[in-house]
Parts: C-alpha cells; structure tokens; sequence
C-alpha cells in the first residue's frame, strides 16, 4: 500500500539555531551517530554518479553502509559532470589577497541575489577548503605555480582568485578521483554498481522513501530495489530548454518523478543562462558547447559601437569597439556574474549591435591577452578550450575573437531539501545540481562542482546517519505490494508511449517546447509571455499524447523510448517553471521580469514579498500545484541591491 498522502508535511528546514560560524559544528555533535558495527546493517541507494552521486557512493560505503550506485550511462565516469571545465570555488586564500571563508559566504549568498539560506551557503564555504585537500590526496593534479603550490584563477562574482583549476578539464579529474574511490569500494563490496539503469520511480511506503524502480536500458527489463535510504543526484534540468550545454541524457526525470511522489520541487524558473557559449548555427542542431567562464580572466567582451556593422572583427578599429561590461562595471568588467553578462549581451543583441552571420553573438577576443602574456602562456591556460573552439567553428581563436551567445546551462531550481539535505519525503535525500539548495537565484562559477562534492564528501556521511540511527523503519523489501503497484505504472506508462503511434518526432516536440521556453521564460519573462507559454506547453503536452511517434519495443535497447519518457517529462514540468516564474512578482539573479528592473535595467528585488524559496507540492495532474513558501532569514549579511559597478 502506498501511504505517502497520509503524513503531514511540514516546511522546516531544521537549520541549526547558534551562530552562524558554530552551527554545522554544533550539528554534527547532536545528531545521532549509527556505530561501526551497525552500519553494515544498513542498504542506501545512491541514483547518479556524476561528482555529487559519486562522492555520496564513495564515502557512505567508505563509512561502512552497503551502497547500490546507479546511473544512465555506461560507466559511471561518463556522468555530466566530466564535462564541467573551468574550476571549483575554495576559500584557501593560496593568493593572499583577501579571501576568507566569510568572502566566499558572502560572495555567494551575493552571487544569489539573496535568495539562499545563509546556514546552508556558510557551510558550504566552511567546507570548501576540505575538499581541495582531499582531493589533492586523491592526486587530482590540479594546475600549480612554479614553486609547486596549486594556482588560481578568477571566476565571476567575486574579486578574488579563488578558482582550483586542471586546465580546461576541471571535471574530468575530479570525476576521475571519485570513480578511483567509488571502484575501491566496488573492489571491497561496499559497492554495488548499476550502470545503464534509468529510475522511473520512487517506493514509497508508510511515508517513508524504501526504494525505486529502473528500466535495464539494454535489456528493457523493470527492476525494483528496496533500501533503508535513497540518496538522488540525478543532476540539472537544464536541457528543458532543448538546446544547452548539458550532457544529451541530462533530464529532469528522475526528481520530477519524486515530486509527482511528494517531495516538493523549489524555485523551478531559477535556471542559469550562461553568457559565453558557442552560438547557435542551425535548425537541426541538438546541443550547444560551452566556453568556459575562466576565459573572461583574459579574454575582453565586445561589440562594435555601430548597430549593423558588419566588418570582420580585425577591421574595427579600437575606437569604434564597445568593450561594454568593462565600461558598465568598471569593479568587475568582463568578470560580472553571469546572469548580469548574458542579459548585457542579448541588449546589446538587441540593439542591433550583435556580430556573426545571425547577429546574435559578441567577441570575446584575446588579442590583448596574447600581446601580453604571449601565445604560450594563454595556451597553457586554455589550450583545450580553444582547440575545441577551433574544431567546431574553423575559426582560430589565437588570430581572430571567439564569437559567443549566452545558452541554457545550470539550473539553481530543485527538489527542495532542509540543512540535512533532505526533501520533504522523510528517506530520500537529494544532493548537487539536483537539489536546490545553496544557489539562490544565480550560480556563481565554480560553485556547483564545490557544492557537489561538499555534498558527497562532506555533509551526507553525517546527516544519512541522523537520519537512520533517528527513525524507525520496518523490514522492507521488493515483494512488498508498493514495489509491485510501482511497477505496474511504469510499465503502463512505456506501453503508453509506445501505443500513440503519431507522426511527429519526440525531438520535434522537444525543440518546440525548447523554443517556448527561450522565448518567454528564458532570460527575461514578462507576465504575457508566461500566461502565452502556459497555455502553449499545455497545447504542446496535448498534441505529443495524441501525435508523437516512439518507434521500437520496451524489451530491447531504445533509446527513442528513453528519450520520450524524459521529453514527456519535460512537457509537465516546463510549466511549472512557467507558473514559479508568473509566482514570483520580481526580478531576482537568473530571473529577470521585465517588469520589475532598477532605472539601469538591473533585477529589482521585492524582499519585503519574495524573501523566501518557493516550494512546490503536486497535486494532481490537471490541479494546481499548491505553493509553500520557505521564509529566507538574513541575520548575518544586510539585504543590499546587488552591484557589480
Ligand atoms: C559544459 C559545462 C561545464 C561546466 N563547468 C563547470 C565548472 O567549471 N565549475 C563548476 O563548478 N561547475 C561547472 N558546471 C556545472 C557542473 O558541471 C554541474 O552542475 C555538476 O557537474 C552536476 O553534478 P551532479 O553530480 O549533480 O550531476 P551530473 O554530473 O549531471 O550526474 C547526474 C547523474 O545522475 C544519473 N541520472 C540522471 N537521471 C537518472 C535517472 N533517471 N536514473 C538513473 N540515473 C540518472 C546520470 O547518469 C549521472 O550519473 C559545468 C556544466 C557544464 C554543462
């Protein structure tokens, strides 16, 4: 029987009370430990392996529990998070130039245009420098200076290097250091991986998370795997949008099932259009590469100061350039967070300023950099970026300027989780880009890979014990009648799937919603436009049940049936987003409605309505989803209009 309607669900986010420098600390103490010898009773399931699902794996089987680790792809060092590039945030203060654990809470609380928790984000900087040295000892080989200490760069948002860094590749080596310690635990049974295994659902029995349901994608069999937790770190949402950054099978699956299940999803229209990525170039394109932030350390934004100019870049002279972010916010320049970078570039964009064959680009040019520095030195830097830049555009970027264009790349919106990281369904925990807990209304950059990992080095090994040594929780396992009904529906919904028998491609779909989405609730909205986008995305959700075309069977490998389970997906929860969006009657961070914007088109806030993470429960399919708000409290920072001037 599931039972998940008949507990009360309260909003607590169980923050700590004391000072804000003590309150982990004193956490910590007070939650209740499960000994050594216990820990081995316990079964958690971790879903994902990217750095924030690989890390949890890890360190949880390190502690003793028995870990089922699963993820989409083949192996689990091909999660997203491989792709991840430029660096990630620690207050180490290497440089000596001013940083502290303070700075970095503040920068980011900052960055978020105060619309995070203070207790969360603290923690998260107190916990930063931790993760730079484990990962050192795991032998990630992070760039360094010349007397062997590790180096830093600058990332936006803040006015200090405080950005570790592996060249352009960051990701990939710290992807790299959990796999290492993820496979130790594999070789010792700790861990047991399942790769190529999508969940489609959650169990939920008596109230409480007991396990989830996987599609075997190459076998099509339905799987169900019972445990005492279930820890999700299913990654963004960002390619709601159809065309982003992300990796082609990131989704939004996994949490809006738990959502559909009764964990409330947060602040679902905070989403990141990053502003330097290669443009858009052709209807039938399916993904859109980033250039990292680390290259605004170097390389200058520009537009020529004349609407319509159409001469190549090197014959524009320096008079007639517009090096509008250094000239806007001469504090920052070209290293203002990213929000305030991308809605720069679409104004210039629009006002007929924009280069390129579409007019819808800006340089991002390394002329000056080069005179300076020398080939060499931007090569070592940057050399990856650059020759993945070259490969995709034929443009050399050490002769002529990168050509850029913000696109859908982070999402700061999530399932909703209180100071343990735990949603508002007692057992499943939720941790990295798929919670939405210490970004507020931006991501500053560099900030997701430190939160991903603090979140699975460093606070679940904690907070799951709490949890397991504090409930009680019956003998469960898969013949239970909840795995079976669970089941049931999944399969029911595949059989779905494949019966519409229609004639339109689920990418086609896919790229419409993708378009609604950019247009109206994409770096700026306006009231109209999401009532407009609300009523289309039901259109559009109608028309795929009626007319999409998912070809294959459910027994084999099929990947069109993967990808319309996930689009279907995306088609319920874009106008969530859409209704958060028209919610919230200000601009804050990542979302802009133009109409509330200072004199100087900045995001106006209204703190004395909107201070608060709006939380959203399911109510059914055709109701309403009902609104919970959690009330944001500043105590140790003074609320300020964001500037970067
Ligand atoms: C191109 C690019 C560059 C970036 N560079 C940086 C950077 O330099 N610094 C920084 O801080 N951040 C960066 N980011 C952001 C950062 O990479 C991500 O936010 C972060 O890696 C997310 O990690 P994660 O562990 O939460 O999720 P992911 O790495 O996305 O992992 C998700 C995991 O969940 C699994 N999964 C998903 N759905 C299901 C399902 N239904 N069933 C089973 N398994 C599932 C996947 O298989 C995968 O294993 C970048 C992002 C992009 C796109």
């Amino acid at each position: 029987m599931d039972t998940d309607k008949e507990i009360t669900i309260m909003l607590d986010a169980k923050i700590p009370s004391g000072p804000l420098t003590e309150k982990w600390d004193k956490h910590r103490f007070e939650l209740k430990l499960v000994n050594p010898a216990n820990k081995r009773k316990y079964n958690i399931i971790v879903v994902g392996t990217g750095l924030a699902g690989g890390s949890a794996a890890a360190s949880l089987a390190e502690l003793g529990y028995y870990v089922k680790n699963f993820c989409i792809q083949d192996s689990p060092r091909r999660a997203h998070s491989i792709a991840a590039q430029g660096g990630i945030n620690a207050a180490k203060n290497y440089q000596n130039d001013g940083d502290s654990i303070r700075r970095l809470f503040y920068d980011t609380i900052k960055g978020g245009d105060f619309r995070a928790r203070e207790a969360n984000v603290y923690r998260l900087a107190q916990v930063s420098n931790n993760i730079i040295d484990q990962c050192v000892a795991q032998g990630i080989p992070f760039a360094r200076e010349y007397g062997g200490l590790l180096a830093n760069r600058s990332f936006g948002g803040a006015q200090v290097s405080r950005t570790f860094y592996a060249r352009g590749q960051t990701g990939q080596q710290l992807l790299l250091g959990a796999y290492s310690s993820l496979m130790r635990q594999v070789a010792m049974g700790k861990v047991t991986l399942f790769p190529r295994r999508e969940m489609l659902d959650l169990v939920v029995i008596n109230g409480q998370v007991r396990g989830i349901v996987v599609r075997n994608l190459i076998s099509g069999e339905i799987e169900s795997h019972a445990a005492d937790a279930v820890v999700m770190c299913t990654g963004g949402y960002a390619n709601v949008f159809y065309l982003s950054t992300n990796a082609m099978a990131s989704n939004v699956s996994a949490t809006f099932r738990a959502y559909k299940k009764g964990a409330f999803f947060a602040n679902p229209c905070y989403t990141q259009i990053h502003p330097t990525c290669i443009p858009v170039h052709g209807t039938y394109q399916s993904k859109l590469t980033l250039m990292s932030e680390s290259l605004r350390n170097d390389g200058r934004v520009w537009v020529p100061k004349t609407p319509g100019d159409r001469r190549p870049p090197n014959q524009i002279p320096e008079s007639e350039r517009d090096y509008y972010l250094e000239n806007k916010y001469p504090s920052f320049g070209n290293l203002v967070p990213r929000d305030v970078a991308s809605r720069n570039a679409k104004a210039q964009c629009d006002l007929g300023k924009g280069v390129g064959e579409t007019g819808f680009a800006v340089y991002l040019d390394f002329k000056d950099a080069i005179k300076r520095d020398g080939k060499d030195v931007i090569a070592q830097k940057y050399g990856n970026l650059f020759q993945m830049y070259e490969k995709i555009t034929a443009s050399n970027p050490y002769e002529a300027p990168m050509m850029i264009y913000p696109a859908s790349h982070y999402v700061m919106g999530g399932l909703w989780v209180d100071y343990n990281l735990m949603s508002t369904l007692p057992g499943l925990f939720v941790m990295g880009e798929a919670n939405f807990s210490d970004h507020g209304a931006n991501r500053l950059g560099a900030s997701a890979l430190m939160q991903g990992l603090a979140d699975g080095y460093f606070v679940i090994p904690y907070t799951i014990g709490g949890y397991l040594a504090g409930t009680d929780r019956p003998e469960v396992t898969t013949d239970h009648p909840a795995f079976k009904d669970t089941v049931h529906h999944a399969s029911e919904r595949i059989n779905k799937l494949l019966s519409i028998n229609g004639k339109r491609t689920v990418d086609d779909f896919h790229r419409e919603l993708g378009h609604i989405l950019w247009e109206y609730c994409g770096m700026s909205r306006n009231d109209e436009g999401l009532l407009k986008a609300r009523k289309l995305i039901q259109e559009l959700r109608g028309e795929f049940w009626e007319n999409a075309v998912v070809p294959g069977s459910d027994k084999d490998f099929n990947q069109s049936l993967e990808r319309a389970g996930r689009v279907a997906d995306f088609l319920e929860f874009a106008e969530l987003m859409v209704v958060d969006a028209f919610e919230r009657k200000e601009s804050c961070g990542g979302h802009f409605n133009e109409g509330y914007q200072t004199e100087e088109n900045e995001a106006k806030r209204d703190d004395e309505n909107f201070c608060h993470v709006a939380a959203w429960e399911y109510k059914g399919d055709d109701a309403q989803p009902e609104l919970h708000k959690e009330p944001l409290v500043f105590e140790n920072v003074e609320l300020t209009q964001r500037s970067y001037k």
